[in-house]
């Protein structure tokens, strides 16, 4: 029905001619390290409780939920003040449905037409298409070649263009490498607006949240966190910002009315009550992260050092291949157009080690002879420039 027109046909606004939508293959593959979900499903435990939870919040179904989001949001400042160690109250809370909701409430409350929004590519997809969807001019600052960020020449680029928001992500994503709290303070003095440090994988790291810095920068600062990585409950979709009362109360001039449902704040609370347990898993994860990467170094991989739950690995002399190659062998990893390199999710024990088969198979045929160069490529210095976006 209504197949006759294309979206060429629309009179859609002019800025999302020819955008594309993100699309990370969902694909079902047996091992699935592609999207840095966590690979533990939730206990039975956390599943009673998130149920009854849910069962009792099911009589005042026929009203709309708590607007605020009171309980939720307190329960996630408790979190948030363990986490950091700084007291967090629920007027520096704002939840939503995942982070990615709380992004685009930014970019409604702080971009817009006129207004620039600057981030350090490759970073993540999802910043440039919430960016443009709100009509936000999207401005590059670039890496240097080893995906490091250029303090010297970030703080060059945001005095030259005063972007309205500024996106970093840490640890980063894809790269995993952690931001040094020096050099985010750089960034802050340097920033004429706002700057968003999404932290959605914090809780893999050892180093400080950004938390600690909005009370030296509580106009600038806005951070982003989510339940979907290390709390391994991506499909509830809940995240949310950490920020001073007065940037709360300007995006809750743009969040919708009932936005979060009455079973998203039911089951979030049960989630959060488990978060013990759910934190446990990280260390195992952690312990994973550094057992996979010396064992692909030993292969003769390229591991970039990682403060996540993931890591860009390499060389490859053909992405798209060699990604193919680990599918087939029904392992789905993550080519984000970064040439050479693949990310890979750290999962489960056995997980890891049905993808370390394959890397090892793949390192095989690069130096079998059959296939040499189009897989692991051997070849090239590591000195190669892996990104030219400056
Ligand atoms: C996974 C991820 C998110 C999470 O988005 P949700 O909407 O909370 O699931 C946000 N930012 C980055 C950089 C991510 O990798």
């Amino acid at each position: 029905m209504g197949a006759s027109v294309t979206i060429s046909d629309l009179p859609i606004r002019k800025r999302l001619h020819n955008q594309k939508p993100y699309t990370a293959p969902q694909l079902t593959a047996p091992v699935r390290l592609n999207v840095n979900e966590s690979p533990f499903p939730p206990s039975q435990k956390l599943i009673d409780d998130i149920s009854s939870s849910v069962r009792s919040a099911l009589d005042s179904l026929h009203r709309y939920p708590d607007r605020e989001a009171f309980a939720l949001r307190s329960e996630l400042a408790h979190y948030v003040t363990a986490q950091s160690g700084v007291d967090v109250g629920l007027e520096n809370i704002l939840a939503a449905n995942g982070s990615l909701e709380s992004l685009q409430q930014i970019m409604q409350v702080f971009g817009g037409p006129d207004r620039s929004a600057l981030s350090f590519a490759p970073s993540y997809a999802m910043y440039k298409i919430i960016a443009t969807t709100a009509e936000t001019e999207w401005l590059d600052g670039g890496r240097r070649t080893d995906l490091t960020l250029d303090i010297d020449h970030a703080v060059a680029v945001i005095s030259a263009v005063r972007p309205d928001i500024i996106f970093l992500t840490n640890p980063h994503n894809p790269s995993g490498q952690t931001l040094a709290t020096a050099d985010l303070e750089r960034i802050l003095e340097a920033a004429p607006a706002v700057v968003v440090v999404d932290e959605a994988y914090s809780e893999f790291s050892l180093s400080p949240s950004a938390i600690n810095l909005i009370d030296r920068f509580p106009a600038k600062l806005i951070i982003t966190r989510t339940m979907s990585k290390a709390l391994a409950f991506a499909g509830g979709r809940l995240g949310y910002v950490v920020a001073a009362p007065a940037v709360i109360a300007a995006m809750r001039l743009v969040r919708l009315p009932y936005h979060l449902s009455t079973v998203t704040q039911a089951a979030a609370l049960a989630a959060l009550r488990h978060a013990d347990d759910t934190l446990s898993q990280v260390s195992e994860l952690i312990r994973e992260r550094t057992r996979v990467a010396v064992i692909l170094r030993d292969m003769g991989f390229e591991v970039i050092d990682s403060d996540a739950n993931f890591f860009l690995f390499g060389r490859f002399a053909d992405t798209a291949r060699s990604w193919q190659h680990y599918l087939d062998h029904g392992v789905l990893i993550r080519d984000l157009g970064i040439p050479h390199y693949l990310r890979v999710t750290v999962g489960q024990v056995a997980e890891n080690n049905r993808f370390l088969e394959v890397s090892e198979k793949l390192s095989a045929l690069a130096t079998g002879g059959t296939d040499r160069g189009c897989f692991h490529d051997r070849t090239r210095a590591s000195s190669v420039p892996i990104a030219h976006t400056q």
